[in-house]
Parts: structure tokens; sequence; C-alpha cells
């Protein structure tokens, strides 16, 4: 019998990912995807919740499921991801018609599960955590996939760090590095089918393990023909070695860009968010990065508002992207997560203050974005085109190796190709440019 299967995905790249793969397992057992939530037979929300606001969209999102349910009571609804593993059964208590619960070790089995659910059956939640995670090694089919130039790859799961505010070390589990041969064998198949540029993924890819030391894993991946590019994300500052800096100049194919969360400016902030590395090591690093290739371009991540942060540790951050003048940040303010060690804190900084911080770190970060932007006019990028632009037809759009956003005229035929375009003008979150 033939089922139509709709899957929800919040989060990050590595859902997006696993959700590839989710499709790919399921089309395997006679599934069809479909983007018609009334028409499917099976909905999956695969969910994220590194955010408290992330965790509670999840379930509102699964409480909206509950008129499908009574219209189709044949429908099979079912989480999976970070809020499956951290809530397990209790969703059930919450939300009784949800019929399976699956946690982050056991994606592989997603098809198995729902193919023997028998009607009328109860719930099955599945959460264990295991010495190994088989969906890491899944290759989702080339349809599912979001383009084919552009190949996302896992490499490992989980992380051993335990930042005091993040929930990640409790829903993916200690880290588990994916082998670097069967990396290898999945990036030449990508390779062969076309694609152009390989995106590593892991929760802190820089402890990579999996037989090889990552710096060795990236110049096995640059050894192989028909790749251009190499990205990863994301690295902890604490595992960046000098082997890792040199990759940057020594490998062609490894862009020159990096994500590197730094979270805080603040020493006192830093050792009480755990991160183990100090304001001083990180711009040092900046710095060695720098001299190691020039033109390299930096994003990270950054919070404000947690547990004892004052004005001055603030300052200090403030202090911190001035200094480094990122391409971009991802910036939130703190949250509470139930179970991690910074949940134990007086969260002592208001909510108005968090956002009043929250809201002058993004005009600061704005600023210097633009002005990062307009320092690129006039030079030439070698620009991955990624789409039609959806605005203006005539115009496609792609990314530089620093990861910069180019817009240019040009037609459907270049997606896939390497463009050199010239830049013309600088936007708050991209550039404008014309092919050369
Ligand atoms: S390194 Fe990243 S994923 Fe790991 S605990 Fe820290 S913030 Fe979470």
């Amino acid at each position: 019998m033939k089922r139509y299967v709709k899957i929800f995905t919040y989060g990050c790249q590595m859902n997006d990912l696993d959700s590839q793969k989710m499709y790919s397992l399921l089309a395997g057992h006679g599934c069809e995807a479909t983007d018609s939530t009334k028409k499917a037979d099976v909905i999956i929300l695969n969910t994220c919740s590194v955010r408290q606001k992330a965790y509670e969209k999840a379930l509102s999102n699964l409480g909206r499921l509950l008129p499908y349910k009574k219209r189709k009571p044949s429908l099979i609804i079912a989480i999976t991801g970070c809020v499956a593993q951290q809530a397990g059964s209790h969703i059930l208590e919450r939300m009784p018609y949800v019929d399976i619960v699956i946690g982050t070790h056991q994606l592989h089995r997603i098809a198995e599960i729902i193919n023997e659910k028998a009607p009328g059956s109860g719930p099955v939640v599945e959460t264990s955590f295991s010495d190994c995670i088989p969906s890491l090694d899944i290759i989702p089919e080339s349809r599912f996939r979001e383009s084919g130039h552009r190949s996302y790859l896992n490499i490992m799961q989980g992380c051993d760090n335990y930042c005091s505010y993040c929930i990640v070390p409790y829903v993916r589990g200690r880290e588990i590095s994916r082998d670097y041969r069967s990396i290898l064998q999945e990036v030449r198949q990508h390779a062969a089918t076309g694609a152009k540029e390989i995106f590593l993924l892991g929760q802190n890819v820089n402890s990579y393990n999996g037989g090889r030391t990552f710096p060795q894993l990236l110049q096995a991946i640059d050894d192989i023909d028909g790749i251009e590019r190499i990205r990863f994300t994301t690295s902890h500052p604490k595992d960046m070695s000098d082997d890792l800096i040199a990759c940057f100049q020594t490998l062609d194919k490894l862009c020159n860009y990096i994500h590197l969360p730094f979270q805080s400016g603040s020493n006192t902030v830093l050792k009480a968010m755990n991160r183990n590395y100090t304001r001083e090591t990180y711009l040092s690093l900046i710095d060695r990065l720098r001299s190691s290739r020039p033109d390299m371009a930096f994003s990270a991540d950054v919070m404000v508002g947690f547990p004892g942060e004052t004005e001055q540790a603030y300052q200090d951050t403030l202090d911190l992207i001035e200094r480094v003048r990122f391409d971009g940040l991802f910036s939130f303010k703190y949250s509470e997560r139930p179970g991690t060690q910074a949940a134990t804190l007086v969260d002592d900084v208001s909510l108005e203050e968090k956002l009043a911080r929250l809201r002058n770190l993004q005009e600061i970060q704005k600023q210097i974005t633009i002005e990062n932007n307009r320092a690129r006019i006039g030079e030439i990028f070698e620009v991955l085109v990624d789409g039609t632009s959806s605005r203006h037809e005539e115009q496609v759009y792609g990314r530089t190796r620093q990861n910069s956003i180019v817009n240019f005229t040009g037609d459907h035929s270049l997606v896939g190709t390497t463009v050199r375009v010239a830049i013309t003008r600088a936007n708050p979150n991209s550039l404008t440019g014309e092919a050369v």
C-alpha cells in the first residue's frame, strides 16, 4: 500500500539532512513524499530543541496536527529529532494522539517502525542511545537533496563539550565520528553525480576522529576530482589545531570562510559557560587564521544576557565584535534549557535588558556587515550559482568562497556553474555584480 509522507523540519542543516535521509528511507518502503498535509498518511515533525523557543514551537505545531488525526484516524504522526529525544514519552502525556517518538540515535529505524505499526496498536517510543549511529552513513537520494551541486554530509554527531547553557550533549549524545572511508566513498559518489561543493556537518567537526584527524580528512577530500569547494560547520575554538589552521593555506578547495562561535567576549562569562578558551585565545585564533589566509571571512554565534553578564561583560562582547569585524553573526538572547548546568544559575539579566543588548549588538553588526560588503565593490569573485532570483527572474544568485551571497544578471542555465563576477553594489546582506 502506497503511503504519502510529509516531513516538517525545524532547526539546523543537520536536521535538513536527517529529513532528506528519512524521505529516502521511506521511499524505499513504498512511501511517496507530498507537500500536502491533508493528503499525508504519515506526518513527521523533525525537531530542534537548542533554544526554548524552538522547543515550544515544535510542541505547538504538534498540537496543530490533532484536527488532521480526527479527520483521518489512520494518520500516523511521528516526532523525531532533539525534542523527541529530550521529551520522550512525556510527549504522549500531553499529546496522546502521537504515534511514534524516535530519538536522535534511532533515525535509521523510521521506515521499519512506521511499517510495523499496526492500526490501533499503542504508541512506539524509541529514544535509546547507542555506540554507533547508523543514520550517519545513509546517503539521501539525489531527488530529496536541496541541490545537485552542493552536497551536505554528516561526519559526526553529538558533543562532549558540555557548554553550560547547551542541551546538545543531552539530546544528541556523546561525540561519535563516522568512519573516514564511508565519508570519502560518499564524497566520491557526490562528485560522480555532479556535486561541486562538499559541506561537512557535525556539532563539533574539528574534533572529528573517525580513523583520521579532521585536517587529514579535509586533505583526502581535497584530493577528490570534481570537487571544487569544501566547507564545514560547526567548529569549537578550543579544537582549532595548528594543522587545521594550516589547511586554509595549503588546501586549494577549502573555502576561505569559517563559522567560529565565540558566544561572549567576556572571560568571566566564557568561564561560566564552560567554553574552555579566553577572549585572548579567540582573538589570537582569528589572527592566526588571517595570517594563514589573509582574505578569510568569519561568522559566529554570540549570546547576550547569560546569567551574570554585567554591562562591562556585554561591552567586552561588543569590543570583540568590533575587533574581528565578522561578515555575519547569529545572535541570540540567553534562554534557559532545563537540565543544563546554566539552568541552576540565577537568570539575573532582565528580559528587557537582554532584548536591548541584543538589538544594540545587531545594529552594530549590521553596520560592520555593510562596511565589509562595501569594501568588496570593484573586486572579482568566483560565484557558485545556486538559483534564479524569486523577485527578479532575469537575475541569479550564488555564493562566493567567502560565503557572501551575490546577485547578478543571468538565467537558469548558470545554476550549478561557477561564474566570475565583478561586484558593483553592496547591500545589507548581499552583493550585486556583473559577470565578467
Ligand atoms: S560545543 Fe556547541 S554543541 Fe557542544 S555543548 Fe558547546 S554549544 Fe553545545
